[in-house]
C-alpha cells in the first residue's frame, strides 16, 4: 500500500449507495436518501438509502424464499465453500479501495483499518469456508434398538446488525459461519459507516452468492433495525453493539417469535500492572496502544489502567509519554497512529465524559479536548484522567473514545476486585513476570479475554465474547458456528 495510492483514491467521488435486495441494488421505497458525514472533514461524502420497515421487510422476503428454495443451503458444502473463497480472493483484490472507502466514513486510521478492516474480513471468511465441509453429523450413544442421530441444520434467516467501529471485520465474524452453513442473511449496517458492507455484499454477488442469500438495508437503528429484530421470519439475530441496544433486542424477540440473540456489546476493560513487570516501558507503549489507537473505538480498548501502587508514579508518567505520540492525525496518511471520532455525536459524549470525570473528582494528566477542529472532522487528544477512584461514573461506565483513567491498587486480591468492579466483562490485560501470579488472574478476572504481557491482537482462531453485560455469545472461532445452526434429534426404532 503507497500513500500515492491513497491519494489518488480519498478525492474519488463517491457514488449514492443503494441497498441490496434481492440481489439488486435498490433505493429506499419512498426514495429518502441519508447524508454519510466523513468525519476526517465533517462533510457530505455521499449518501444512503434511508430506508423504512417496508424495506427492510422486503429484504427479509428475499432471503427467506432464497433459504426456502435452497439457492444455497441446497448446494453441498464444498461448493458453498468454494463461492466463500472466491468472495474473500474479490474482498482481497478490492483492499485497498475498500480501506479507503472505509476511513473516508469512519474514520480510524488507515494503516489499521487495512488490515482490520478488508484483509482480516477476507481471512475470517476464508477461515469458514475452510471449516463448513468439516461438520458432521453424530450418533448417540444409545441402546441397540434405537438409532439417534444428530443433525446440526442452519436456521434460515438470520439477522445481523453491526457497529460502526469495524462494520468489514465485525460483519465477517457474522457472516463467515451464518452464511457458510447455509443460512440466508438480512444485513443493517450502522447508520455512520454503511459503505463497505453495501460494498462487501456487491462482491459475494460477483463470487456467486445466489441473489437473495446476502441483503444489506440502511437507515436508522430504530426503524430498520427494530423492523429486522420483530421480524418472525428471522430465526436468529447476531448483534454487535452498545447495551442500549443490545437490550432493546431481546425485548423485540421477546415480543415476536422469541428469536435466538446474540450480544457482543461494550467493555470497560482492565489493563493491569503489576510492579515486577520486567519491561515497564515496553507495558507503557503496549497500554497507550490498547486505548488509544483508532481513537479508543474499540470494543476491547484497555479504557482502566490499574497499576500497583509502589510504580504508579514512574508507570504513570511513562504511558503519558507513549501517549503523547498516539496523537490524532488525518486517517488517511500512512504514518498517522490515530484517527478520527466517527461522529459530532461521539466527540460530543467524550468530551462530555472527560467533563464528568473532573466533576467527581479526576485530574487530567494529558488531553482532554477536541483538535485539529480546522480540519472541519471529529477529533480528540488521547486523554488521560488520574485520580479516579472505583465510584467514579468514568470508571464505571465505556466512553468509547480515547480515554484512559488511572487508579493504584495495593495486591492481588485489591487488583482483582477493581478488575472485577464494573458490569462489564469483555477483554482485560495483565503485566507480571510472576508465572502462577498470570494463571491466578486469568482463572480470578471475570471477561471473554484476559491478555498476559501483550494486549489485542488475538486472532479469529480464538473466540471473542464478553461475559456479564459485555454479551452472551462469542464470535470467531469454531465455536461461533454453532449459533447459527439448529440440532435436530433422528430417533429411529431399529
Ligand atoms: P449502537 O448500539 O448504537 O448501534 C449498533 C447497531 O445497532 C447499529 O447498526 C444501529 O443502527 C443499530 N441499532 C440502533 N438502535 C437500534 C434499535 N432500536 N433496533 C435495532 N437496531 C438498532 O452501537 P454503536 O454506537 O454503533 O457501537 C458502539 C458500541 O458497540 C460500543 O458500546 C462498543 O463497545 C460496542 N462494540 C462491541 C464490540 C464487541 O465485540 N463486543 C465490538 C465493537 C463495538
Amino acid at each position: 500500500m503507497e500513500q500515492s495510492e491513497i491519494d489518488l483514491l480519498r478525492v474519488k467521488k463517491v457514488q449514492p449507495f443503494l441497498n441490496l435486495i434481492d440481489g439488486q441494488s435498490v433505493g429506499s421505497v419512498s426514495g429518502a436518501v441519508m447524508d454519510v458525514i466523513s468525519p476526517i472533514v465533517g462533510s457530505p461524502l455521499t449518501t444512503i438509502a434511508n430506508s423504512s420497515a417496508a424495506d427492510m421487510q422486503a429484504a427479509i422476503a428475499s432471503a427467506k424464499s432464497a433459504f426456502e428454495d435452497g439457492r444455497w443451503c441446497g448446494q453441498p458444502p464444498a461448493a458453498r465453500k468454494k463461492v466463500l473463497h472466491k468472495w474473500a480472493d474479490l474482498i482481497e483484490q478490492h483492499a485497498l479501495e475498500l480501506a479507503v472507502l472505509g476511513v473516508r466514513d469512519n474514520g480510524t486510521e488507515i494503516a489499521m483499518a487495512y488490515k482490520a478492516e478488508p484483509l482480516s474480513a477476507a481471512g475470517t471468511i476464508r477461515y469458514y469456508a475452510e471449516s463448513i465441509d468439516k461438520i458432521y453429523g453424530e450418533i448417540a450413544p444409545t441402546a441397540d434398538n434405537v438409532l439417534g442421530l444428530i443433525h446440526h441444520q442452519p436456521i434460515g434467516v438470520v439477522g445481523a446488525i453491526i457497529p460502526w467501529n469495524f462494520p468489514m471485520m465485525i460483519g465477517a465474524w457474522k457472516l463467515g459461519p451464518a452464511l457458510g452453513v447455509g443460512n440466508s442473511v438480512v444485513v443493517k449496517p450502522p447508520e455512520t459507516a454503511s459503505l463497505t458492507l453495501i460494498r462487501m455484499a456487491e462482491l459475494a454477488l460477483e463470487a456467486g452468492l445466489p441473489e437473495g442469500v446476502l441483503n444489506v438495508v440502511t437507515g436508522e437503528g430504530a426503524i430498520v433495525g427494530e423492523a429486522l429484530a420483530l421480524s418472525n421470519d428471522v430465526g436468529a439475530l447476531a448483534f454487535t453493539g452498545s447495551g442500549t441496544t443490545g437490550r432493546r433486542l431481546m425485548e423485540y424477540s421477546a415480543q415476536s417469535n422469541l428469536k435466538r440473540v446474540y450480544l457482543e456489546l461494550g467493555g470497560k476493560s482492565p489493563h493491569i500492572i503489576f510492579s515486577d513487570t520486567k519491561d515497564l516501558d515496553t507495558a507503557a507503549a503496549v497500554v497507550a496502544g490498547g486505548i488509544f489507537r483508532n481513537s479508543g473505538q474499540v470494543c476491547v480498548a484497555g479504557s482502566r489502567l490499574l497499576v500497583q501502587r509502589d510504580i504508579q508514579r514512574d508507570f504513570a508518567a511513562a504511558v503519558v509519554e507513549a501517549s503523547q505520540k498516539l496523537q490524532p492525525g488525518d486517517p488517511l496518511q500512512l504514518d498517522t497512529k490515530s484517527g478520527a471520532i466517527n461522529s459530532a455525536v461521539q466527540l460530543q459524549q467524550n468530551l462530555h465524559a472527560v467533563e464528568t470525570a473532573v466533576k467527581e473528582g479526576g485530574n487530567v494528566v494529558l488531553g482532554g479536548n477536541q483538535c485539529h477542529q480546522e480540519s472541519g472532522g471529529f477529533y480528540m487528544e488521547p486523554t488521560i484522567i488520574d485520580e479516579v477512584e472505583f465510584d467514579h461514573t468514568v470508571f464505571q461506565k465505556e466512553v468509547f473514545g480515547p480515554v484512559l483513567t488511572i487508579t493504584p491498587f495495593e495486591d492481588e486480591k485489591h487488583a482483582i476486585k477493581l478488575a472485577n468492579g464494573t458490569d462489564y466483562g469483555l477483554a482485560s490485560g495483565v503485566w507480571t513476570s510472576d508465572l502462577s501470579r498470570a494463571h491466578r488472574m486469568v482463572r480470578a478476572i471475570n471477561a471473554g479475554v484476559v491478555h498476559v504481557n501483550t494486549y489485542g491482537g488475538a486472532d479469529v482462531t480464538v473466540p471473542l465474547g464478553g461475559v456479564e453485560q459485555s454479551g452472551n455469545g462469542s464470535d470467531k472461532s469454531l465455536h461461533a458456528i454453532g449459533k447459527y445452526m439448529n440440532l435436530k434429534t433422528a430417533w429411529i426404532q431399529l
